[in-house]
């Protein structure tokens, strides 16, 4: 079972990364990438020629769960025995550049803070905390290092919009729910053109798919 506990900028924290891949494995059910990983991840694949939308990446690597019987989630593949992750190739990330940002935040994670605090981080402690020996990190150089500014302002804007399509989801009948289902996923995770920038697009088709449930809701 993972627990996290929190971790203030200015903590130096034990940790060595032995490249093990241990934590990239018995994931099945538990990552999730948001909007922006799977933007990237679809560039990136896109690069090589193994996708051409990003729908692609949805289809091919992730399938979809429903939270609280409303609220349609897409949540990474797995495969073989160890339920590696789906990118996991011969021990090493396969898309380690553009992972999502729980990997790359890894072995911490930050959440939209409270009390005037823009974010709050934690540690995460886990099956592989055999990794917490040897060398130290400060979790200030990490978070400059790995939690990029377009996450900190994706992860910002996306607090406010899960509660708000959280609410509106949860006011849908389950039949409403079926008759706009494809609407719902198509302003939430498909209307993304790859060669603009991410958050004007996500801005865009948040401020729609709430325009969409509010006259869904109000009828
Ligand atoms: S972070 Fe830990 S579990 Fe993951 S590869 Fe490094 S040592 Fe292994
Ligand atoms: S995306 Fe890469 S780093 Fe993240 S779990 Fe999969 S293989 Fe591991």
């Amino acid at each position: 079972m993972s627990t996290a506990v929190p971790v203030r900028p200015k903590d130096w924290v034990d940790f060595h990364c032995r490249l093990c891949g241990n934590c990239c494995r018995n994931l099945e059910g538990q990552l999730m990438p948001e909007l922006l990983d799977v933007y990237r991840l679809a560039r990136c694949l896109r690069e090589r020629g193994e996708v051409e939308y990003i729908e692609d990446v949805y289809n091919l690597y992730t399938h979809v769960e429903t939270l609280e019987d409303c609220y349609p989630i897409f949540v990474m593949n797995t495969t073989g025995t160890e339920n590696a992750c789906v990118f996991l190739k011969d021990g090493r990330c396969s898309v380690y550049e553009v992972r999502p940002r729980v990997c790359h935040l890894y072995p911490f994670n930050a959440f939209p803070g409270q009390r005037g605090k823009a974010f709050e981080f934690y540690q995460c402690i886990d099956q592989h905390s055999a990794h917490y020996t040897e060398e130290k990190v400060l979790v200030k150089d990490w978070m400059y290092q790995n939690f990029k500014r377009e996450d900190r302002e994706f992860l910002t804007a996306e607090s406010t919009t899960l509660l708000e399509l959280g609410r509106l989801l949860r006011a849908l009948s389950p039949e409403q729910l079926e008759e706009n289902l494809l609407q719902i996923l198509y302003y939430r995770y498909y209307n993304y053109d790859l060669d603009q920038p991410f958050m004007p697009q996500y801005e865009k088709n948040t401020e729609e798919l709430k325009r969409i449930l509010r006259d869904i809701v109000g009828r």
